[in-house]
């Protein structure tokens, strides 16, 4: 059959799993992969945004030249979430990083770097508040001493106890791997961590064809120069992305009111309603139902410092 003019014209669906700033790679429900450009104007929903298109972000597109694999986006469809942070420190545009995720992990060590929770629970709010299923990777076990493991497992009983999964995981000797990647099988995953905590040899051993180099300390050399850095969707065999996000350790800014926080908290938010006031901070008030549960220890102190502490901040802005 000979393809005419118009035939190429009809619009395809498909998935960005790659974006430079000026050309996306657009994945066909084929699994054919298009180098496509932005013409014309996209209608964004008022977002004020440096990238207006981002991985995971489904499209609309034409082709252009069927044997060079390139077209043309013409739509974006809508997202069911996106992960953002600022542009820069000065500018009020957002720098969109991923779209349409599906479940995000953070990868936490008790040692070689420590991880704190009060890192661990910003992570989770903003999770929350971007309505981003999420779990935590406990990663290095094998050189976890035993004071560490006994840390490691009073974190996961604290975080299991909240309903978020944790998973207890070496990514250098290969343990329990294997139900991390069929955890992710089948979905759009954003992997985040503190530098050195294993991100790129958990990918490796995850999807083995994203060959990420380990070791390289990206974020710093990314670090006070204004480098906009693109996230590349990782894909693996066993069906499944992960949002790889260099130069990023968790998820961005997120604005937020203070008095709206406690909300991002689940089991805070939960226990809440049994407040005497309606419009309880749970800092302060008389017959507050989260201090008598942070007293009797149905509300961990670390996670309720974490929301002090986050309550506190001067700006409201909760930087991650
Ligand atoms: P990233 O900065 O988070 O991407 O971390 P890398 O993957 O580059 O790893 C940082 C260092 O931690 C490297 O020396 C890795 O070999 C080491 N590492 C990663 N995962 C593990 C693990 O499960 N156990 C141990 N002992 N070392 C690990
Ligand atoms: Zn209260």
């Amino acid at each position: 059959m000979v393809l005419t003019q118009n035939c190429l014209k009809f619009l395809k669906k498909g998935l960005v799993i790659k974006s430079t700033g000026s050309w996306y790679l657009v994945k066909d429900t084929n699994g054919n992969k298009y180098e496509c450009r932005i013409r014309g104007k996209l209608r964004l929903d008022g977002i004020k945004s440096t990238n207006p298109i981002i991985v995971g972000d489904n499209v609309e597109f034409e082709i252009e030249d069927i044997e060079k694999n390139i077209g043309l986006i013409k739509n974006l469809c809508e997202r069911k979430n996106y992960i953002i942070r600022k542009a820069t420190n000065l500018s009020k545009r957002t720098h969109i990083i991923a779209a349409n995720v599906d479940h995000a992990y953070l990868i936490v060590t008790i040692a070689l770097p420590e991880t704190s929770t009060e890192f661990i629970d910003r992570f989770l709010v903003s999770a929350e508040a971007y309505r981003i299923p999420v779990s935590l990777i406990f990663n290095k076990i094998d050189i976890f001493l035993k004071e560490h493991l006994e840390y490691m497992h009073k974190l996961v009983e604290i975080y299991e106890k909240i309903g978020y999964k944790c998973f207890e995981v070496s990514a250098l000797n290969n343990i329990n791997i294997d139900i991390l990647r069929n955890k992710m099988k089948g979905k759009v995953n954003v992997v985040a961590g503190h530098s050195g905590v294993g991100k790129s040899t958990l990918i490796n051993i995850i999807a083995p064809n994203a060959k990420l180099k380990v070791g390289e300390l990206s974020e710093y050399h990314l670090k006070g120069k204004h480098t906009t850095t693109f996230a590349e969707m990782i894909e693996f065999n066993s069906g499944g992305y992960i949002i790889d996000t260099p130069g990023i350790k968790g998820f961005g800014v997120i604005d937020m009111e203070k008095e709206e926080l406690y909300h991002f908290f689940p089991e805070i938010f939960k226990i809440s309603k049994k407040c005497f006031y309606y419009n309880c901070t749970h800092i302060h008030e008389p017959n507050c139902a989260v201090l008598k549960a942070v007293e009797n220890g149905n509300i961990s102190i670390s996670r309720y410092n974490s929301y002090l502490n986050l309550f506190h901040k001067e700006d409201n802005k909760h930087r991650i």
